[in-house]
């Protein structure tokens, strides 16, 4: 393999169908993947080695980039995989869905020199998904099995990296999620064009086949109580991500045809995987036909207006109340959206909707930027008589997330939370406010990323094999 991809590693500028295809159903797979060979080998040997590893310090999981680079370019596959895995739970998830231009690959000396960056996640992405091809990525198999117990709640990618880390110490892991399909907002949020859910499950499957086992259709506070998780294991880790979303008031707030960001996704994540879903198949969360307009200008909004043109709408805008130097949302995303079509309505907040039953408009005020707030952004005001409607059959709210009330809803006393809502925990350790507790991933950060929730869930996974050891030992004494 590794041969094969030094001898071909100029062939990027060659098309791959211009090579000879004498058994042309059989050949193609294999030329993709020498071309795609290439295309890595060729991006990882772009790397200058600058001994200034901006790209590492700026990947919250500080993988050793460079390195693996290096082995890449060398054709040294199997190691770089290696390497790359040691500190990366799921890095054929962050390859394909980090946001690289403001982590890695943003922080590459080769892009601040004008080059253009190292196509870092690219690289991750092709290194993994080669070694699953090639049987690299072994089953997780613990030296030793342990009685100790922990109990996750939420099977996104924060307490799915911690389940992984705590099976390979031996201990028994049980993980309750609300949903009927573990992976959290990489399973039905996400859009599957972006992370393609096999990859997902795949990874699922690889936890549950080395004994982790998951509760699926246990919503914990009501399915089950919380105080009974803490008594049946040894720690339990809080990993529930954040799930209310942020609303809009005003005239017409209630017609049909508005509907918030998260249904629309997962309600198209459910079609993906053939279930039916009553409030797709009624024609409520699906854009085909309509004029849709998106509300927000997050990477939320950015997969609604996109998974909207995949629909078949026959026009997607996106309305921001600030412009686009000022976005939130990737840029990377912001210019995928603009290729396929989406058009981007910049200085413009809602006010409310116009219809009588179902939404014709959204009635919108132009804004302008104002002086910097607090927070040293400029804050955005409305233009005086700028009031219009802009018309729409569907009308996506996309204005981001903030946590359910654990404390009132699990009926838990002692469990400290932020002003916001997150649960206060320990950045280094995760421990919350209640011994044996701890937090993980969105739950404490607020509305924030796949890679963060992976490094918080092996940090914590870390933090609870500790404390057990600790237990352990002096018990033995
Ligand atoms: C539409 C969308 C697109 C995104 N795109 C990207 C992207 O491209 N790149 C990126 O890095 N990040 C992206 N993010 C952010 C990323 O998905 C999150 O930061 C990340 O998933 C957080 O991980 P988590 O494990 O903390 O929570 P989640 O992934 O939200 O998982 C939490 C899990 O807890 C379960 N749960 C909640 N409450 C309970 C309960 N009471 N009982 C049992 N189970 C419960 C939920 O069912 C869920 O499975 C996106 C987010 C959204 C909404
Ligand atoms: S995990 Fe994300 S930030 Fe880190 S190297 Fe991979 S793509 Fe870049």
């Amino acid at each position: 393999m590794a041969q094969k991809m030094l001898k071909f590693v100029s062939l990027d500028r060659e098309m791959p169908q211009k090579r000879a295809a004498p058994e042309r159903a059989h050949d193609f797979g294999e030329i993709y993947r020498e071309f795609a060979a290439a295309k890595a080998a060729e991006q990882a040997s772009r790397c200058s080695q600058c001994g200034v590893p901006f790209c590492q310090t700026h990947c919250p999981l500080h993988n050793n980039i460079p390195d693996w680079l290096k082995l890449t370019a060398e054709g040294r596959l199997r190691e770089a995989y290696e390497l790359s895995q040691a500190t990366n739970t799921f890095p054929e998830i962050c390859g394909r869905i980090c946001p690289q231009d403001r982590l890695c690959e943003g922080n590459c000396v080769i892009e601040q020199s004008g080059h253009g960056t190292v196509t870092i996640g690219a690289v991750e992405k092709y290194l993994t998904d080669t070694a699953w091809a090639e049987g690299w990525v072994t089953p997780i198999a613990p030296a030793v099995e342990r009685p100790e117990s922990v109990g996750i709640i939420g099977a996104g990618p924060a307490g799915m990296a911690a389940a992984d880390r705590l099976r390979r110490m031996g201990l028994q892991v049980t993980v309750y999620d609300r949903y009927d399909r573990a992976g959290g907002l990489m399973t039905y949020g996400i859009p599957g064009f972006k992370l393609e859910k096999d990859i997902v499950m795949r990874r699922n499957a690889q936890l549950e086949a080395a004994g982790v086992k998951i509760v699926h259709d246990c919503n914990v506070g009501e399915t089950v109580p919380f105080a009974e998780l803490r008594d049946s294991h040894d720690a339990v880790l809080i990993a529930t991500g954040v799930y209310k979303s942020r609303d809009i008031g005003g005239p017409g707030a209630g017609l049909s045809g508005i509907v918030q960001a998260i249904d629309y996704l997962t309600a198209s994540n459910r079609k993906s995987f053939g279930d039916a879903v009553a409030a797709f198949d009624s024609g409520e969360l699906d854009a085909s036909g309509k004029r849709v307009v998106v509300i927000g200008g997050g990477d939320t909004a950015m997969d609604c207006v996109r998974t909207a043109v995949r629909q078949g709408a026959t026009s997607v805008k996106c309305l921001y109340r600030r412009d686009r130097t000022n976005m939130p949302g990737s840029m990377r995303e912001v210019a995928n959206a603009e290729e396929e079509g989406v058009e981007f309505v910049w200085l413009t907040a809602p006010k409310g909707f116009t219809g009588e039953g179902t939404v014709t408009g959204v009635r919108a005020a132009k804004m302008r930027l104002g002086p910097p707030d607090s927070t040293g952004r400029q804050a955005p005001e409305p233009v005086p008589g700028s009031d219009y409607t802009e018309p729409c059959d569907l009308a996506i709210k996309a204005l981001g997330f903030e946590p359910e009330e654990l404390v009132r809803l699990w009926g838990v006393e002692g469990l400290e939370v932020t002003r916001w809502g997150t649960v206060k925990a320990n950045f280094r350790t995760h421990e919350t406010s209640l011994p044996g507790v701890y937090a993980a991933g969105d739950i404490v950060r607020g509305a924030s990323l796949v890679v963060w929730a992976i490094r918080d869930g092996r940090e914590a996974a870390d933090a609870i094999a500790g404390r057990l050891n600790a237990a352990a030992q002096v018990a033995a004494e």
